[in-house]
């Protein structure tokens, strides 16, 4: 069966390895989508400094069921569209210990910590696997990084009539956007791109903002009253935006970082007294938010053919990378096609 493999920064071929064997209480899944996530291109770029080339990329997987299989005591007949839950857990650490194994201290996720699954079938334990009967291949894609907007909205306690600022409008600060959404909350959404911000409004933005064109803050104050955002949500991961969050959140609102900023970043920390703030991190995502992602999915509201904006065959998988390092700007999400 082909392979991808990212040899170094900036090499990706195809080739050829033998097929899995299957062992007992494992699935045996044929994978027909392979999102690319920013992970996977910072591999690819050399900019992921936990990576160890070659490496099989890959965590975001939308494949069928090959034979009938029992998943949590149910069974699923062969053909069945499935996704996989990337992540491992150790089951000791602190988060283990505290019911939050999605974010193990030594969790390793599939293509990034240890090989992925860029190729044409693959072997997972059943457990690990989400049966969705009713989705398609390009749902099942989406559901992990579209989980892990999920978590972050979670994360933020967002409820019913909370304002909250979505700062980046890639794959997951859209998951944080259809999250937030449908939690009842007024979503205002930030991009520097229209064309991502009216995706962002297709996932339930009642608000766009642009900041190329107007000023982030003055536009937050207009949207609330004056008070700042009950909850931002920050996926952008650059040290403007880590302080513009505090500054455009309202007192005792709630900040929530999903984005990896590379940088440290200097903070007027007055305001995190001032105004009393909950500052969280946010990172993976638990069952409960796949869970979520998937009851959404099934309503059909969710724009995922607006929201895969790139498709390439498996055989052009380094053609995919190139594309989306030379020109990150349109790409929401990328996917190969087995
Ligand atoms: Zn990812
Ligand atoms: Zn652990």
């Amino acid at each position: 069966m082909k392979v991808v493999k990212i040899d170094e920064p900036g090499k990706v071929s195809v080739s050829e390895i033998k097929v899995p064997q299957k062992q007992a209480g494992e699935a045996f899944i044929g994978v027909k989508r392979i999102g690319l996530c920013g992970t996977d291109l910072r591999s690819y770029t050399g900019q992921n400094p936990i990576v160890r080339y070659p490496i099989i990329f890959g965590h975001e997987i939308g494949g069928e069921l090959l034979l009938e299989t029992e998943i949590k005591g149910t069974k699923y007949p062969e053909g069945t569209v499935v996704t996989v839950n990337p992540y491992t857990n150790c089951g000791k650490c602190p988060s283990c210990r505290r019911g939050r194994a999605h974010a193990c201290q030594f969790n390793e996720t599939l293509g990034n910590q240890r090989d992925g699954a860029a190729f044409e079938f693959m072997t997972i334990p059943a457990e690990k696997v989400y049966p969705l009967p009713g989705l398609s291949l390009d749902d099942a894609v989406c559901v992990e990084p579209l989980s892990v907007g999920f978590h972050a909205s979670r994360r933020g306690e967002i409820a019913k009539d909370d304002r909250v600022v979505v700062m980046g409008t890639g794959m997951i600060g859209l998951g944080a956007v259809i999250g937030a959404a449908a939690r009842g909350a007024e979503v205002i959404a930030v991009d520097l791109d229209d064309e991502k911000l009216e995706i962002a409004r297709l996932c339930g933005a009642a608000h766009v903002v642009n900041t190329s064109k107007v000023k982030l803050e003055e536009e937050v104050a207009k949207l609330t009253g004056g008070e700042g955002a009950d909850v931002v949500i920050e996926a952008i991961g650059l040290p403007g935006t880590y302080r513009a969050a505090i500054d455009i959140v309202a007192f005792t609102g709630r900040v929530v970082y999903i984005g990896y900023a590379k940088e440290d970043v200097p903070f007027t920390t007055k305001y995190f007294v001032a105004k009393e703030l909950d500052i969280r991190g946010s990172r993976n995502a638990a069952p409960e938010d796949f869970l979520a992602v998937i009851e959404t999915l099934k309503t059909g509201k969710v724009p995922v053919e607006k929201i895969i904006t790139h498709r390439f065959p498996i055989d052009e998988a380094g053609a995919a990378f190139k594309r989306w390092a030379d020109s990150p700007g349109n790409v929401i999400k990328m996917i190969l096609e087995v």
